[in-house]
């Protein structure tokens, strides 16, 4: 089956329930309205000349649009191509160009970002141009601008057209839908995500109904989400961990997403916990450290917690032990995957023994196969041994839009997909995630993976979070430096960290350089880019 079809047996079933609150516009949703909306945008896409296989951008932080939009082209077999908020103008127009879009969605501005008038930059002819007719010489391919309004509110953009006016274009009950849904195949390409940059330039997986369908139901069924559930999604509907595992692994079972705000805020995440009685809250591991250290942190009764999903990138023990006892997440699993596999392989269920769950990111899904190769000879490594990880299966994305050579270097010919992630698998198999093959530091021909010292420093009860990385270095090759945020109100200094490391880790293992820093460079998901930490470093040893 198709998004849509499947969509539409689930508000068969549950039309009255609650499928959206978006707390920041005050929306509410219930699946038949949603679905009554979705068909409207979808009738307004196609009367204004949209079809199968047309791309549409969206490039907004999280609001009810977005997920109105991801519905209604799925329904109408429309490609959807998530455009990072925090991309600017050289970047937006590469992503438009890449992949050729027919139109773009954009929220007017955000904070000091100013999205229209990145827009009005690239494309200074738009005054003279009618929405839905444009002809931007920078982006060739681009027809209309919608811009999300707040209904009827604010002045008109010239060249561009108000996302209310657009919606009222369509029918409710347009059976033009309905006919192009019926046409539609699920090993059609629905959805172009960009990875999240955080080992350099993003690139563009290009991924199919059958590949997010599936994987939004599998990662909801580890949970055991159901049609009762309702879960706060701070992260980024933009990135496959909100659109695929919060939004998809809702509308699949039932279940209501809710938006605490337009971009991440801790105190409105515990607000909107309590006030909803939300059941789960996704994170990655630094929204989930924000959250617990928040000085308001105990005021809020967060008891109705039961579950949800730390992932991203590396989930400390520690923080995962917390967010069990002090959040009541006693279900809450760690889920490991990538953009171009749709993109969880493996995750916890929430029956997975406890100390297996806090330290591991769970089995392979069904229906999946993972394995862990010598990354040069492509070997399958014994238990235990650390190697690439490699996926296979229905996830695996349909390739990198217009780049058939780097699908090829991801994709091999017996349909593996090579994550470029290290990690090791036990009897029982369960997976361990080691580290990224370009993050893993070799100092005088030792390899020492940047998240075991990591892991240890957490332990000081002065640090809030930590950062390894290696740096070149004449002597050893490379030697290790570690970023450092201490806990709110504590010092923290060279001293106590070497006395902390002293006698037990290995010598080599103690990071030469430490750095005391507020804050580390971030992707808009909250990952944290080592090669910016890497760069700063090398600047700043010349
Ligand atoms: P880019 O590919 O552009 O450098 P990215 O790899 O961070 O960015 P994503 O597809 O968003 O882009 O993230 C996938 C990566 O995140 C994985 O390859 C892995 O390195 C890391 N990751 C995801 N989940 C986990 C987890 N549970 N534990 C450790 N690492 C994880
Ligand atoms: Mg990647």
């Amino acid at each position: 089956v198709t998004i849509g079809d499947h969509f539409d047996s689930v508000v068969a079933k549950f039309p009255d329930h609650e499928v959206l609150v978006s707390r920041h516009q005050g929306i509410r949703y219930t699946y038949h309205q949603l679905q009554l909306k979705a068909t409207q945008l979808a009738s307004a896409m196609l009367k204004s000349g949209l079809q199968k296989g047309d791309r549409v951008g969206i490039w907004s932080h999280n609001n009810a649009e977005w997920l109105l939009v991801q519905v209604a082209t799925a329904k109408i077999g429309v490609v959807l191509v998530n455009i990072n908020p925090a991309y600017r103008v050289a970047e937006v127009e590469y992503a438009v160009n890449k992949v050729g879009c027919k139109a773009i969605i954009v929220m007017p501005s955000f904070k000091s970002s100013n999205y229209v008038g990145m827009l009005q930059e690239l494309a200074p002819e738009l005054p003279k141009c009618h929405p839905g007719m444009l002809a931007i010489s920078r982006m060739p391919s681009l027809r209309r601008i919608v811009w999300i309004d707040v209904a009827g509110q604010g002045d008109d953009i010239p060249g561009m057209q108000r996302f209310s006016d657009w919606i009222a274009t369509g029918d409710q009950l347009d059976p033009q839908v309905s006919a192009v849904q019926q046409t539609l195949k699920n090993t059609d390409p629905i959805n172009i995500q960009f990875t999240s940059g955080t080992t350099g330039f993003p690139k563009g997986a290009t991924l199919t109904h059958r590949n997010i369908l599936n994987n939004g139901w599998f990662v909801g069924e580890c949970i055991e989400l159901t049609d009762k559930d309702r879960l706060c999604c701070p992260v980024p509907l933009y990135h496959c961990f909100g659109m695929v595992m919060s939004n998809l692994a809702c509308m699949t079972h039932g279940a209501c997403v809710i938006y605490p705000n337009d971009a991440f805020d801790p105190l409105l995440v515990l607000q909107t916990v309590q006030e909803e009685k939300c059941t789960a809250l996704h994170g990655v591991p630094t929204m989930f450290i924000a959250e617990l250290d928040h000085p308001q942190f105990k005021d809020f009764d967060l008891s109705t917690l039961r579950t949800g999903i730390m992932a991203g990138s590396p989930c400390p023990i520690e923080v995962m032990k917390r967010v069990v006892s002090e959040m009541h997440m006693s279900q809450v699993t760690i889920a490991y995957g990538m953009t171009e596999t749709s993109p969880v392989s493996c995750q916890s269920s929430v029956d997975t023994p406890l100390d297996r769950r806090v330290s591991t990111v769970g089995l392979v899904q069904p229906n999946l196969e993972v394995k862990i190769v010598n990354p040069e000879s492509g070997e399958t490594m014994p238990c235990g041994e650390s190697g690439e990880l490699c996926t296979r299966g229905y996830s695996v994305m349909h390739g990198y839009w217009g780049d058939e050579a780097k699908t090829k270097e991801a994709v091999d010919e017996e349909g593996w997909m090579h994550t470029g992630d290290l990690a090791t698998m036990d009897e029982q198999g369960y997976v361990n995630i080691v580290g990224r093959i370009k993050d893993m530091v070799i100092r005088g021909g030792e390899n020492v993976y940047p998240r075991e010292i990591e892991e240890f420093l957490y332990r000081h009860p002065k640090v809030q979070d930590v950062q390894v990385v290696g740096v070149p270095d004449e002597r050893y090759g490379e030697e290790l430096c570690a970023w450092i945020i201490a806990k709110p109100g504590q010092k923290l200094d060279e001293d106590q960290i070497r006395e902390f490391c002293k006698g037990q880790i290995a010598h080599y293992k103690v990071p030469k350089y430490l750095r005391f820093v507020e804050e580390f460079p971030m992707t808009v998901t909250g990952k944290i880019q080592k090669f910016k930490i890497r760069d700063a470093m090398k600047e700043e040893l010349g």
